[in-house]
């Protein structure tokens, strides 16, 4: 790990003062090990842990602001959540250990990186080392043709395959949350389907950040009446475990049809994965398993496999339906 200046910033003005090579450090559960892999090296880190952004308030349009600090734990206890977003408590529930999910914070969440294995090898993108166009653009993926069993096929490029992580994306994904930040040059609201890009020919930009910009508060709309939400994550043991696939519902069922519906999917996407076309193949339909079916197809239409992950394909169809099962019952 190389050396670096430590500052803790007593005000939102204090943090975004910090200069170029800086990182902000909330929980730390992501950012020290990257430093620890030499995959993050920082010429400074700024705490941001006493700035005052560790609040779940109510927003006067019915909706819901969390603080970029709330932690993992006070977010999917918080009653308000379990009662009108129960599908963000549930996804944060099955993520991490609960000791990881009480220092993991909203803002540091949103920002985790890919658990791809050559991303997080020390020597990735270096001569010698493996092929990683994340880490160093140009030098090659290699997961391509290597491990790549946790790899995406969903939104992927011929640059890169690597599969978000995230379980509580996949439920804001689904909640259309929208993202408030500060920066350098302002502020700025950031709808969450633009907040994390597509590998494309750049896979080492991941989100809509601006250099030294600080995520402030996600903003949760106004719940829908009488609709039901859920997380399903399938993975390879019970716990403490990245999802193989994960589906994120939000629904509601009138006399028998799909009236309101949202589909996001997890483990199976470049990045958190909203489904337009599962939720057309659903609107205004009985909801019934046949129509489950038939978005679960939808859903996974655009998937490519690459050799080792192609199970994942049935495995989120199964997960697509298991999941709109569970939030029509
Ligand atoms: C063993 C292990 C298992 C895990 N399992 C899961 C799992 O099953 N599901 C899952 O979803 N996650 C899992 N995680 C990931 C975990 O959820 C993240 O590590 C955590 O959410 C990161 O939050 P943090 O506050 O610790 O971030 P940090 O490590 O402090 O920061 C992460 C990144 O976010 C940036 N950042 C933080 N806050 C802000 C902000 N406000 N504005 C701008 N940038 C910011 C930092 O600069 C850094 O780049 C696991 C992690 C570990 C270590
Ligand atoms: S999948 Fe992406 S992160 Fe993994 S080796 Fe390939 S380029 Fe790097």
């Amino acid at each position: 790990m190389q050396t670096f200046q430590y500052t803790k910033a007593a005000s939102i003005d204090k943090a975004l003062a910090a200069g170029s090579g800086s990182k902000f450090i909330a929980g730390g559960t992501t950012l020290v090990d990257l430093m620890k892999l030499s995959v993050e090296n920082p010429s400074g880190l700024v705490d941001i842990n006493l700035l005052p952004l560790d609040k779940i308030e109510a927003l006067p349009n019915g909706g819901l602001r969390i603080g970029a600090m709330v932690r993992n734990s006070d977010l999917a206890w918080n009653a308000d959540v379990q009662k009108d977003y129960a599908v963000l408590s549930q996804a944060i529930l099955s993520g991490a250990s609960p000791q990881l999910r009480n220092m993991a914070t909203t803002g540091g969440n949103l920002l985790q990186r890919t658990r791809c294995v050559y991303f997080r090898d020390p020597n990735a993108g270096t001569p010698g080392g493996y092929g990683c166009n994340k880490r160093a653009p140009g030098t090659g993926c290699a997961a391509m043709e290597g491990f790549n069993r946790m790899h995406a096929v969903l939104g992927t490029s011929d640059k890169c395959i690597a599969t978000h992580p995230s379980d509580m994306c996949v439920a804001m994904a689904a909640l259309e949350a929208t993202i408030q930040t500060e920066g350098p040059k302002g502020k700025r609201t950031i709808a969450f389907a633009d907040f994390h890009k597509l590998p494309g020919d750049t896979p080492n930009v991941e989100n809509a950040l601006e250099p030294g910009e600080l995520v402030t508060y996600v903003d949760l709309p106004k719940p829908i009446g009488g609709a039901k939400s859920v997380y399903l994550k399938l993975r390879d043991r019970a716990s403490y475990e990245f999802a193989l696939a994960s589906c994120a519902v939000v629904a509601k069922v009138e006399g028998g049809h799909i009236r309101y519906v949202r589909v996001a999917m997890g483990g199976v996407g470049t990045k958190p994965w909203r489904s337009h076309e599962a939720e057309a193949a659903l609107m205004g339909k009985p909801a019934n398993v046949e129509t489950f079916k038939h978005a679960a197809e939808a859903a996974l239409a655009g998937a490519k496999p690459h050799g080792e992950n192609a199970f994942k394909v049935e495995l989120a169809r199964r997960c697509v339906v298991r999941s709109l099962k569970m939030a029509t019952a």
